[in-house]
């Protein structure tokens, strides 16, 4: 088990008197291709922040290649290679699509690296996503599915061992999808383990080795994705809904 990137253990996270994480168990190995799925309102994005560390769980361990990242505030998780993207892309309006990568970039460069080295990088990352062509378009005006490309390059940028996706492909269309799975599964080659939260439950079944399921809170099954699916328990909740 030491090999894990990612070992979430017994994490709960309430607001207020509401328990929104009941004992959550959850890890990844590195390189590993996830997909956790659930009803709205399960948690999903809950888990991913105490996680990310812009929540803190109340009870329970978050470990982070073997370490202990409790105390550890959001920016010191990144820079450890904890990346996520955001439900709402938020780059920043005013500035070109490039300058977006190069600010991330710019903060996850080690002392002495020069701007011309950032921008070589910020190109090629842009490359990777398909946005190349777009480097010096104002990423206000981008469109849905871009700007959620320019959100997974800026991701990219801090150079993760794990990305956490959280529904980056909600509202796209059928090819939009596939070209952001794509975008993702390209990932693993560079060793990133990915953890996909979707609704698009297509995307899901051709992402993930692996799938795991909240359900209010709890973590209901986890396993290869076929059998996942195909649980009784798992059915119900998604019919439930
Ligand atoms: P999911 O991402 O699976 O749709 P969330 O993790 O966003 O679910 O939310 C889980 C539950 O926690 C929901 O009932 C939601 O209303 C509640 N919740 C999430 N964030 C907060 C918050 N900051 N304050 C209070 N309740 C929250
Ligand atoms: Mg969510």
């Amino acid at each position: 088990m030491a090999e894990m990137v990612l070992e979430v253990t017994g994490v709960v996270k309430r607001f207020g008197g509401f328990t929104a994480l009941d004992g959550v168990d959850f890890a990844v190995r590195p390189g590993e291709r996830v997909g956790l799925i659930g009803p709205n309102g399960s948690g999903k994005s809950t888990l991913v922040n105490c996680i990310a560390g812009t929540l803190r769980n109340e009870e329970g361990r978050v470990r982070f290649e073997g370490r202990d990242i409790h105390a550890y505030p959001a920016h010191r998780r990144i820079r450890l290679g904890l990346a996520r993207s955001f439900q709402i892309p938020k780059p920043f309006g005013s500035m070109s699509v490039l300058d977006n990568l190069c600010v991330p970039l710019l903060y996850a460069a080690r002392e002495g690296a020069r701007r011309g080295q950032v921008a070589d990088e910020a190109n090629h990352i842009l490359r990777q996503v398909g946005l190349h062509e777009k480097a010096h378009a104002m990423s206000g005006g981008l469109t849905q599915v871009d700007m959620r490309k320019l959100e997974l390059a800026r991701a990219m940028a801090a150079k993760p061992k794990l990305l956490m996706s959280d529904e980056a492909m909600a509202g796209l269309s059928t090819s939009e999808v596939d070209d952001i799975l794509e975008l993702l599964m390209g990932l693993k080659a560079q060793g990133v383990a990915v953890i996909m939260i979707e609704h698009v439950m297509r995307a899901v079944m051709k992402f993930s080795e692996r799938i795991a399921v909240l359900v209010a809170g709890r973590k209901i099954a986890d396993g290869d994705p076929q059998t996942v699916v195909g649980n009784a328990e798992v059915v119900k909740a998604y019919l439930g809904e």
